[in-house]
């Protein structure tokens, strides 16, 4: 799934996720929780995601590797937020050539791209808020929870991501037009490239995403 901060490709990964039963591997969150954990990546990677940087690519392989190889991901998984640069997307090809599909089905992976207009990002971003317990999305203008601040699911108080605030978040779209909109080039060059619109309701970009998934998943 490629698409800027904020464009829904954590939301929208959660439910195709779901739905076919298999894993969403989102860089961020394995870099928060390395943050978090303050192990030697995490300590290194802090700084880089406070500033609204990207991480640099050698640091991500071994983590994106481990991550692939284990059992939940052999019938397929989500990518969200990789590959971020055209070097990741060379190394990720590679991997899974060389690597994955000797385990799996020859299925080629599924690029979608969601494209959503810049005013909106920074409206849904500067609104983002999660549930540290389940991970749900909220956002405080334009899908509030039902109670201000705490999830509908289990009330854990909402938090706020340290890099959505509007000097970052700036960096962070800036980071995503320079460094990964030639990702989406890579794969459109392949003939691989689904944009999406995701300016629409939702519902309605799942329902473009379920219908392109079957179509494309001819494996
Ligand atoms: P995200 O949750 O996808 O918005 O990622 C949060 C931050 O983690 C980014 O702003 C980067 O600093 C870092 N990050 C996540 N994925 C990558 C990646 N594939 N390459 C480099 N940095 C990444």
């Amino acid at each position: 799934m490629l698409g800027p901060p904020g464009a829904g490709k954590g939301t929208q990964g959660k439910r195709i996720a779901q739905h076919y039963g298999i894993p969403q591997i989102s860089t961020g969150d394995i870099l928060r929780e390395h943050v978090k954990q303050a192990t030697g990546l995490g300590l290194i990677a802090k700084d880089i995601m406070a500033r609204g940087e990207l991480v640099p690519d050698e640091l991500l392989y071994d983590m994106v590797a481990e991550r692939l190889r284990r059992a939940d991901c052999e019938r397929g998984f989500i990518l969200d937020g990789f590959p971020r640069t055209p070097a990741q997307a060379g190394w990720l090809d590679a991997f899974l050539e060389n690597e994955f599909f000797e385990k799996a089905a020859k299925c080629l992976p599924i690029v979608i791209r969601i494209d959503v207009d810049y005013n909106e990002l920074l409206l849904r971003l500067t609104g983002r808020r999660t549930c540290p317990v389940c991970g749900r999305i909220y956002n405080v203008h334009l899908q509030p929870p039902r109670v201000d601040e705490l999830c509908d699911v289990d009330g854990s108080k909402l938090v706020t991501r340290n890099d959505d605030r509007e000097e970052v978040i700036r960096e962070r779209l800036l980071a995503y037009e320079q460094q990964t909109r030639p990702v989406a080039e890579y794969y459109e060059r392949k003939g691989r490239l689904i944009p999406v619109d995701g300016d629409l309701p939702v519902d309605e970009v799942s329902g473009t995403l379920f219908r392109e998934i079957a179509t494309h998943s001819g494996c």
